[in-house]
């Protein structure tokens, strides 16, 4: 089978590989499409460490092909999208209802540090596939995984209805805390610098949700916001004179290089509330599964791609091709969420 493999930073390929056989309680997923992530961006950009050889990709949707034994929940044939949080289910973490900081996951991050979904088939352990529901198109699907964050994030904001958000980052994890933020009728203003993702944003997103400039969503004479998810992992410090009394931030996006100098007096005598809250428990994916019934999330879709065009997939997210499976960082967007697929009637 054909898969995208990182071989170190700033080059992946297109790798010859075997289809990985199936263990017990495991199920073999013809991967339809991946949807590229900033994960995987930072992966090839070196600001994400992965193990070298892996193959890239987490946010996937397919056909289960071949079922292991003891497997009883899906069947071949069943239309599904992946859980890459392979949380172990019995550390202090997990019994705590928060999987997504388990220890266990190290040595089994799905397209980091464990063959990841950017190739034509993935072995799954059972209880990390869901069935998609049959009105959900795999374009739809393939945004479930970040869905999942989302909510998961969105949760940790408490937002209210009455409530007055700004989402900073016009990408696709900052345009679906957008649109389902505009589904519970919060009022949204979206803070984004690249006018291509603006363009996209303004046409793709409900007309509730304001798309500007970071200068003019946030600063000296705005409104400030009861609530700030930042999706950028680079919380600029005047993010605090942004938020109102008793407001939230959410630190969503994360970097290595992503640090910020906090006055911790604002916290104290505004009452602001600084929060992380990292990746979804398993009933935000099983919620962002039933969430896609409803959710237009195919819109944030701009491009689908075969697996052998990844160098031009990444170009269109900021990754500068240089050379044959060489990159760089690159400038400006071209694009919202890019999928690649290994199924061809997605591309065609
Ligand atoms: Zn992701
Ligand atoms: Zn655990």
């Amino acid at each position: 089978m054909k898969a995208v493999v990182f071989e170190e930073v700033g080059l992946a390929g297109i790798h010859e590989r075997e289809v990985p056989s199936l263990d017990v309680g495991e199920v073999l997923v013809k991967v339809a499409a991946t949807g590229i992530c900033g994960t995987d961006r930072a992966i090839l950009l070196g600001e994400f460490p992965a193990r070298r050889g892996v193959v890239l990709g987490h946010e996937a949707v397919g056909a289960v092909a071949v079922v292991g034994s003891g497997v009883g929940s899906v069947a071949p044939g069943d239309r599904v999208v992946i859980n890459p949080t392979y949380y172990c289910g019995r550390c202090r973490p997990c019994r705590r209802g928060m999987p997504a900081h388990c220890p266990a996951k190290a040595g089994r991050e799905v397209g980091v540090d464990r063959d990841g979904t950017m190739a034509d088939f993935a072995v799954v352990p059972e209880r990390f596939v869901h069935q998609l529901p049959a009105s959900v198109s795999y374009r739809r699907g393939a945004l479930v995984e970040p869905l999942a964050c989302v909510l998961n994030n969105l949760r940790a904001a408490q937002p209210r209805w009455d409530d007055q958000v700004l989402v900073l980052g016009g990408g696709p994890i900052g345009a679906l805390c957008a649109m389902v933020l505009a589904r519970r009728g919060a009022r949204v203003t979206l803070a984004e610098r690249d006018p291509g993702r603006v363009e996209i944003a303004r046409r793709l997103l409900p007309r509730t949700v304001r798309v500007l400039a970071p200068e003019e969503a946030a600063g000296p004479g705005r409104q400030a916001s009861d609530v700030v998810i930042d999706t950028t992992g680079s919380v600029p410090v005047d993010v605090l004179s942004a938020v109102a009394a008793g407001g939230t931030v959410v630190v969503m996006g994360e970097r290595e290089a992503g640090v910020a100098t906090v006055p911790l007096r604002a916290l104290v005598t505004r009452g602001i509330r600084l929060v992380g809250a990292g990746p979804y428990r398993p009933t935000d994916f099983e919620l962002a599964v039933d969430l896609a019934r409803d959710l237009p999330l195919e819109e944030l879709v701009t491009h689908v791609l075969p697996l052998e065009r990844y160098t031009e997939a990444l170009a269109l997210l900021a990754v500068a091709p240089d050379g044959p499976g060489r990159s760089s960082p690159g400038h400006g967007y071209g694009a919202m969420k890019v999928l690649l697929a290994s199924d061809e009637s997605l591309t065609s």
